[in-house]
């Protein structure tokens, strides 16, 4: 393990709670790794976790800048709420209306979102034309807009959402089908049959089947099954790996992906920005999947 000198400068991440943030496993592992590289014994960053409640968020985020902290990442529940205190926000960011990265810039703190690109990196490794593809998203919370702002990136035209509650799939229509020219489709679970057979990428962003209750599904095996046999789906859970979702999707022979892989994306595109210098995901996987193994 590197040894931390006077030199060594600061990233972090801030919510509250953060006992459960995995950011700091995958970040200091990388940040070792890349210290190793250069055959050095000490770290040139390290990467902590920091408890801060709504209240203290802008005294923190002001004194973060003044003890000239390089970078850090925001998670729940203030990833709206740090808008306000940063002197400008990407695209992007506008677009999903949250934050999860901050750099410091000339003008005062930055932020985006990564969470995006982190969505899109295990897609855009296969082989698809998404124009003629319609997702399914599952869920209509916070990630539910990271995913839909993705799938717009992809150049899907139209995209379907299932929610429970009919005013929050109203709320997230209202907000972002013409902020990303998106045909964005509203239905409650009941009505859920309906698209499933013509589904080639379903996206769960609901917590259902997260550790401790990994014996839940949002869907059933029968109800995969409806899915075309080419379907991908992706569920963004990380814990378990796989979760019962993706056990039901394998069994069945369609394309899983795990939540675990845009957990590491999000994080190597953040590390990447603070660094300036590419950041080893293979590492950061790495060490995710080792923690979770003990
Ligand atoms: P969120 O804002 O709380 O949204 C969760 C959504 O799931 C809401 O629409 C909620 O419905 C719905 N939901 C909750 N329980 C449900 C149930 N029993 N049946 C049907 N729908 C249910 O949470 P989030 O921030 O979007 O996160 C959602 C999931 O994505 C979490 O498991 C999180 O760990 C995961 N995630 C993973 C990554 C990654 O990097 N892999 C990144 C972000 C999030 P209501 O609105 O009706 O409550």
């Amino acid at each position: 393990m590197g040894l931390i000198t006077g030199a060594t400068k600061l990233l972090g991440v801030m919510g509250y709670p953060i006992e459960h943030s995995l950011s700091p496993v995958m970040h200091n592992a990388a940040l070792q790794a890349l210290a190793t590289h250069k055959s050095q014994n000490f770290l040139e960053y390290v990467y902590v976790p920091w408890p801060v409640t709504t209240k203290a968020l802008p005294t923190v985020v002001s004194s973060l800048w003044k003890i000239g902290c390089c970078g850090f990442n925001i998670t729940i529940p203030h990833k709206q709420a740090i808008i306000p205190l940063l002197a400008e926000t990407t695209p992007i960011a506008k677009a999903v209306g949250a934050v999860n990265t901050v750099w410091p810039t000339k003008s005062g703190w930055a932020g985006t979102n990564t969470d995006v690109q982190g969505f899109l990196s295990p897609l855009q490794t296969l082989d698809r034309d998404w124009s003629t593809i319609t997702p399914c998203i599952l869920g209509c919370g916070g990630a539910a807009r990271a995913v839909l702002a993705g799938c717009a990136q992809l150049g899907c035209p139209q995209v379907h959402i299932v929610g429970r509650q009919a005013s929050k799939l109203q709320h997230l229509h209202a907000t972002c089908a013409s902020a990303l020219s998106l045909d964005i489709r509203t239905y409650l679970w009941e009505q859920s049959p309906t698209v499933l057979p013509h589904t080639e990428l379903l996206v769960n962003t609901t917590p259902v089947g997260m550790s401790p209750h990994i014996q839940s599904s949002p869907l059933s095996g029968s109800e995969i099954n409806q899915l075309p046999t080419n379907a991908i789906v992706y569920d963004l859970i990380y814990n378990p790996n796989p979760t019962l979702l993706l056990q039901h999707c394998t069994a069945s022979g369609r394309t899983a992906i795990s939540g675990v892989e845009m957990l590491v994306q999000q994080g190597a595109a953040a590390l990447s920005l603070w660094l300036g210098q590419p950041a080893p995901a293979d590492t950061m996987r790495s060490a995710l999947l080792a923690y979770f193994a003990e």
